[in-house]
């Protein structure tokens, strides 16, 4: 199978939004009046960001994902997106089971491929994702003040279980495993929770490093500190396998990565619309603590006391 056949056979579909998709030289978009455009790259290391030898078809639909992600975190609703993807061989069985994995997720998105290339080498992909929202309205991570609440969507914490699991340094019984693999494997932009947050939250990112490491981003880029309740970011663990150490907990939550959750900021005064943009998007969210003056990233236990470990010093965060 040549690269023409392949693109043709396994990335070449109806793209009814876009004016033109793959086939030409460029893909063509037309971008509304008042609105503007979020772009995003990611790109999946075969290795560094998977297994080898994951399911294809969880690869594709995660390739997919942390792009769409970054949309949600900008409150953007998603477009189109373009695929790099460099391939040892042209294996029909791999591609046959990773294009159902990642188109699968673009329709439920309504994110259209509209182009992309394709040349031999270690297994590589590279997404582009280009989504749109009301001129001014991004959800940008600069937009945090003192005095607002800190949330986050979903659970926290169990990708990186899994991952410790799957490597051999944490055991986690098969059904704990089960669970805490799929949100390793097949995450879930928060993609109608970002949309709902647009006029309401000050500030997003999305959970790619791990909470602190995140939320730390806004922090930075917002000017200010923050006190986060570590009970009230516990209880985002998921995973609830009796006798998991409380460090562990601790440590999957706060620093996990790969979440793919939105942590967010918004004035007390939006508490009842904050409730509502997650119910009308049929996501749970959390609140977790508040922004502050003072620089920093405090993170308390339910006497008030800074958490003394590793975990509440993690670098980033110094
Ligand atoms: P060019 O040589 O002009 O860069 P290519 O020969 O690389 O174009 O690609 C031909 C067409 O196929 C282009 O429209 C390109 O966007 C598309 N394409 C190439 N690889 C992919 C892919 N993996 N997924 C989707 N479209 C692709
Ligand atoms: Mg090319």
């Amino acid at each position: 199978m040549g690269e023409f056949d392949l693109i043709r056979r396994y990335f070449t579909r109806p793209t009814p939004r876009a004016v033109l998709g793959v086939g030409d030289d460029c893909a063509l978009l037309q971008s509304a009046p008042g609105m503007q455009m979020a772009i995003s790259t990611d790109m999946l290391v075969s290795g560094r960001h998977f297994f080898p030898d994951v399911d294809p078809q969880t690869l594709g639909h995660k390739a997919l994902a942390v792009n769409l992600s970054d949309l949600a975190a900008c409150g953007a609703r998603p477009l189109a997106f373009t695929l790099a993807l460099a391939l040892p061989a042209a294996d029909e069985a791999w591609l046959e089971s990773f294009s159902r994995g990642l188109l699968a997720l673009a329709d439920t998105h309504g994110c259209e491929l509209i182009g992309g290339d394709t040349t031999r080498g270690p297994l590589n992909i590279c997404i582009t994702v280009f989504g749109e929202m009301p001129a001014g309205q991004a959800l940008l991570r600069s937009g945090a003040r003192p005095g607002d609440d800190i949330y986050v969507s979903g659970t926290l914490g169990d990708a990186r279980l899994a991952l410790d699991a799957l490597t051999g340094q944490l055991a986690l019984e098969p059904a704990a495993l089960q669970r805490a693999r799929a949100r390793l494997e097949l995450p879930s932009p928060r993609i109608a929770l970002g949309q709902a947050l647009r006029g309401i939250a000050s500030a997003a990112a999305d959970i790619s490093d791990g909470l602190l490491g995140d939320l730390g981003h806004i922090l930075e880029q917002s000017g200010v500190g923050a006190t986060l309740q570590a009970s009230a970011t516990v209880s985002c663990l998921a995973c609830t396998q009796p006798g998991l150490p409380e460090a562990v907990r601790m440590r999957s939550v706060l620093s996990g990565g790969d979440d793919y959750e939105l942590v967010f900021c918004a004035a007390p005064t939006q508490r009842a619309a904050v409730l509502a943009a997650s119910a009308s998007s049929h996501t749970p969210v959390t609140r977790i603590g508040q922004i502050d003056a003072a620089a920093g990233l405090r993170v308390l236990d339910d006497d008030g006391h800074p958490l003394d470990s590793a975990y509440a010093s993690f670098d980033h965060f110094a």
